[in-house]
């Protein structure tokens, strides 16, 4: 599969619910694995399907990762993911690779479970809890047509709304 570009903000899409993911072939496979190769390619810890234009409810994430001298990568695939369960809130400081120069404090949930079906269409339930949690709230959030930038108070995203308009404009 070629490299795949990942979409920011304000691109419309993003702002797209994601269908279900029915088929679980080969070629989901592939996009798995390149969404995976742009996550690390762009140092990041989680990415959404739709944030590379593909409208299916798909994330990969690999919250170990920072950087080149991460050691073993272990990007792992979530199709149609379902918080159950979230417990406890904490503001966590939170990016986006579709939201570039920027980061904000979020209020997440600091524990959940979550179901989800692997890339063989096998289903799982998974306890999550720290970064692993943020990130899974995040991602699920992106087939929603939700960025972590809605959370902010209006004025404020306002702002950051404009400030990325601008960026979007002069790329
Ligand atoms: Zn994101």
């Amino acid at each position: 599969m070629e490299k795949l570009k990942i979409l920011t903000y304000p691109d419309p899409f993003l702002k797209q619910k994601a269908q279900q993911v029915t088929k679980f072939d080969d070629s989901l496979k592939e996009l798995a694995q390149a969404m995976a190769a742009a996550m690390y390619d762009n140092t990041g810890i989680g990415l959404a399907a739709p944030q590379v234009g593909h409208g299916l409810r798909l994330f990969v994430a690999d919250v170990d990762f920072h950087g080149e001298d991460s050691g073993p990568k272990n990007p792992i695939a979530y199709c149609n993911p379902v918080i159950k369960n979230g417990q406890g809130r904490g503001m966590n400081e939170e990016g986006c690779l579709s939201v570039p120069e920027y980061r904000a404090e979020v209020e997440r949930f600091e524990r959940l479970t979550l179901e989800y079906q692997d890339l063989d269409g096998n289903q799982h339930s998974l306890e999550a809890e720290g970064l692993l949690a943020i990130c899974i709230q995040h991602e699920t959030d992106h087939l929603e047509g939700k960025l972590f930038i809605d959370y902010l108070p209006p004025l404020k995203r306002k702002m950051v709304q404009n400030r990325l308009k601008k960026l979007a404009r002069e790329a």
